[in-house]
């Protein structure tokens, strides 16, 4: 602390980003990432895009990269907000949508940047206790006084919630808006873009971190009402017209293009959670249901933090909860068959 620090450097908690350990050998199942790396295309596109036009700004705007996003989701670009990565998204979207004077609600357990984001803009928050199979206590929401936010399907527990009871939370919030993160939609069910043309309260965000396999070049976007996406651009042009850089727009604009490889890699980690989920079942772990690239899991007798570390030992890294309610959890990211099938060998040295 220093006497320096303006009262919002003085309150935030930052946030701690997983661990990094970037050792050849290690298999890295603690941060959700895609164990498949992008599609070739993309490669092509930062190689192109790099050899020709960095000594220019990019687009303020964005407008090619919100154009091809726009078509893969049957809207148009007005419907569109592009920002570095969807942790930025979701910072313009507290900024842009709610208010210090009216509490906003998200589950907890939920993903924990919303806490950190309401505490640095001096947002009062109503955490929502999950229910005991923890689901999302859906009549929670209703009539919020000033908003509402959850992933969808929930990180860490990888519940996904029913379109139709997203639309219930939206019906009973109709001078709010309901921002759903989907950081994971694309390993679960449908995605409540669906809604979007009926709901003028609804924000989707989405990240090209997960199913894209691009964590390293950090793109996330909105999608909602022209009016939302508006207040996002108001709040964004008011900090930095260039969050998303040339390299970035490049690789997520092949990455959104190549379809057929999307639908592969996806396709292929939900195959691996399949048979993921029942190797754990076998060795005594209780699995929630999965609609995301991680699970989240827990052994009668075993700690998951020893687990943890005994992974670690062995060049494996996972994450661990001690939470309230979740007090014994382990979450361990989908990797490739070989990745996991690596995991279980050494799970049963330890187990
Ligand atoms: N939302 C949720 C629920 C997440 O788990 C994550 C990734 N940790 C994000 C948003 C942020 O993803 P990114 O900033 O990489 O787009």
């Amino acid at each position: 602390m220093s006497k320096f620090w303006s009262d919002m450097a003085k309150r935030c908690t930052p946030y701690i980003p997983g661990e990094q350990i970037n050792r050849a050998n290690v298999i890295k199942l603690n941060t959700n990432e895609n164990p498949y790396g992008p599609s070739p295309k993309v490669i092509q596109a930062i190689q192109k895009e790099s050899e020709q036009t960095l000594n220019l700004y990019p687009s303020p705007t964005t407008d090619k990269l919100r154009e091809v996003i726009a078509a893969l989701n049957s809207l148009s670009k007005e419907n569109v907000f592009v920002g570095n990565g969807s942790d930025e998204v979701l910072a313009f979207s507290f900024m842009a949508f709610f208010d210090s004077n009216k509490a906003i609600r998200y589950p907890a357990i939920s993903y924990s940047f919303y806490p950190v984001y309401a505490k640095l803009f001096g947002i009062p928050a109503e955490e929502i206790a999950l229910q005991d199979d923890f689901t999302i206590p859906i009549e929670d929401f209703y009539q919020s006084d000033g908003g509402v936010i959850f992933p969808n399907p929930n990180a860490p527990t990888s519940i996904y919630m029913e379109i139709d009871t997203v639309k219930k939370i939206l019906d009973n919030n109709p001078e709010q808006v309901v921002i759903v993160d989907e950081a994971y939609i694309d390993f679960a069910a449908e995605s409540a873009v669906s809604l979007i043309n009926s709901y003028e309260n609804l924000l989707v965000i989405q990240t090209m971190s997960k199913s894209r396999s691009l964590a390293g070049l950090r793109v996330g976007f909105a999608l909602g009402h022209p009016n939302l996406i508006e207040g996002l651009t108001r709040i964004k042009d008011s900090v930095n017209s260039y969050t998303v850089d040339r390299l970035a727009i490049a690789g997520a604009e092949a990455a959104m293009a190549d379809v057929s490889y999307f639908n592969e890699t996806t396709e292929k980690i939900i195959r691996t959670r399949e048979w993921t989920i029942v190797e754990m079942e076998k060795r005594g772990f209780t699995v929630l249901p999965s609609q995301t690239n991680f699970i989240f899991a827990t052994h009668p007798n075993k700690d998951a933090g020893e687990l943890y570390t005994a992974l670690k030992e062995k060049d494996i890294l996972i994450r661990y909860f001690k939470v309230p309610m979740i007090d014994n959890h382990v979450r361990v990211t989908i990797g490739t068959d070989e990745q996991m099938a690596q995991f279980f060998k050494m799970l049963d040295t330890i187990l």
